[in-house]
């Protein structure tokens, strides 16, 4: 049996090596199943560098893949999942935030029930400021009520699961990846396990607002035709409103005659429909540009360097 750990890092130099060292240690139990796949998502600092130190050590069978830039969280784990094959699949964060251990839970609970497919953990007590918690349970709210998948609030992309889910996530090609939603699209049987989550080792989370900002909203647009929809009804509720609107303005007009008000109402009218239709227009530009993308079909990254060291660990 085989248990590939994928890790995506970015700019992760003062936590790679003690993350290699608490997962030898919380994991020494299974570590003969191990192997390890370092995403290096083109970072500015030293963390290629420790990542060559970790593979050299020939200790585990460890791949290294280098991106050309920073590609986004989101393609360093299907770099990882393409390079995957073992019979488990995890995911973990390099900041030791999810400490390893976790894993060997996680790998307990898929042991223990054949049923299950796979195991997604969520923090037991959240650690983000009040303002971000209503922005997350709102993003949550409206992604759940528009979409036709159903998003698990506090469920991170800290999970082990089968083969099967691996395959399945990566027969998925679209490039504006939410993992989120993908994990919850592909479907299969899985298990909710709360865990602590630590501060992290070192360094500062790489999610700023507008980031997360822009994170969501590809979700929504990513899983929702909901807001294309939404064009069609107000298109129709607005033209209907226009037409009994106007009629009865043409009745008043004929019965009182008053022309002035007339012509502010038309004007008023004419700015609520313009902005209404710009606002939507937008809307549509918003889907547009995401199938733009997608046609274009570039590819999710680009390897610079690969590195596997289990030639020499054979030695
Ligand atoms: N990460 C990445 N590429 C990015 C941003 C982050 O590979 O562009 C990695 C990062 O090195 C870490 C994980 O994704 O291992 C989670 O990032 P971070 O700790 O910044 O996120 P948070 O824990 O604050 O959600
Ligand atoms: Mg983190």
């Amino acid at each position: 049996m085989k248990i590939s750990i994928i890790v995506p890092c970015y700019n992760e130099e003062g936590n790679v090596l003690r993350f290699y060292e608490v997962l030898k240690q919380e994991l020494s139990s299974i570590l003969d199943k191990i192997e390890l796949i370092f995403v290096n998502d083109g970072s500015r600092d030293g963390t290629g560098q420790k990542l060559h130190e970790i593979a050299d050590r020939n200790e585990l069978p460890v791949k290294t893949i280098h991106f050309s830039r920073n590609f986004g969280k989101e393609a360093a784990l299907r770099a990882g999942l393409d390079h995957a094959d073992g019979d488990y699949i995890s995911i973990i964060d390099a900041d030791l935030q999810q400490r390893p251990k976790y894993i060997l839970d996680m790998l307990n609970i898929l042991w223990a029930d054949e049923r299950y497919d796979a195991v997604a953990c969520y923090q037991g007590e959240r650690r983000e400021t009040k303002t971000l918690s209503f922005f997350k349970d709102s993003f949550y709210k409206m992604i759940n009520a528009v979409s036709e998948v159903e998003l698990y609030r506090s469920a991170s992309d800290f999970r082990t699961f089968k083969r099967s889910v691996r395959d399945a996530i990566c027969s998925m090609s679209e490039k504006q990846r939410f993992s989120k939603g993908i994990f919850a699209w592909v479907g299969f049987k899985t298990y909710y396990m709360e865990y602590q989550v630590e501060d992290r080792f070192e360094g500062e989370t790489k999610w700023s607002f507008t980031k997360l900002f822009k994170y969501a909203l590809d979700g929504i647009f990513a899983f929702s035709t909901f807001p294309l929809n939404c064009i069609c009804l107000v298109g129709m509720f607005g033209g209907a409103i226009g037409a009994i609107w106007l009629l009865a303005l043409l009745i008043l007009w004929a019965v009182t005659g008053k022309a002035v008000s007339v012509v502010c109402l038309i004007l008023a009218a004419l700015v609520f429909l313009t902005s209404t239709q710009l606002f939507f227009t937008g809307l549509l530009g918003q889907y547009l540009s995401r199938m733009y993308v997608e046609i274009k079909d570039r590819p999710m990254y680009i390897m610079k360097e690969y590195y596997h060291n289990e030639d020499r660990l054979e030695q």
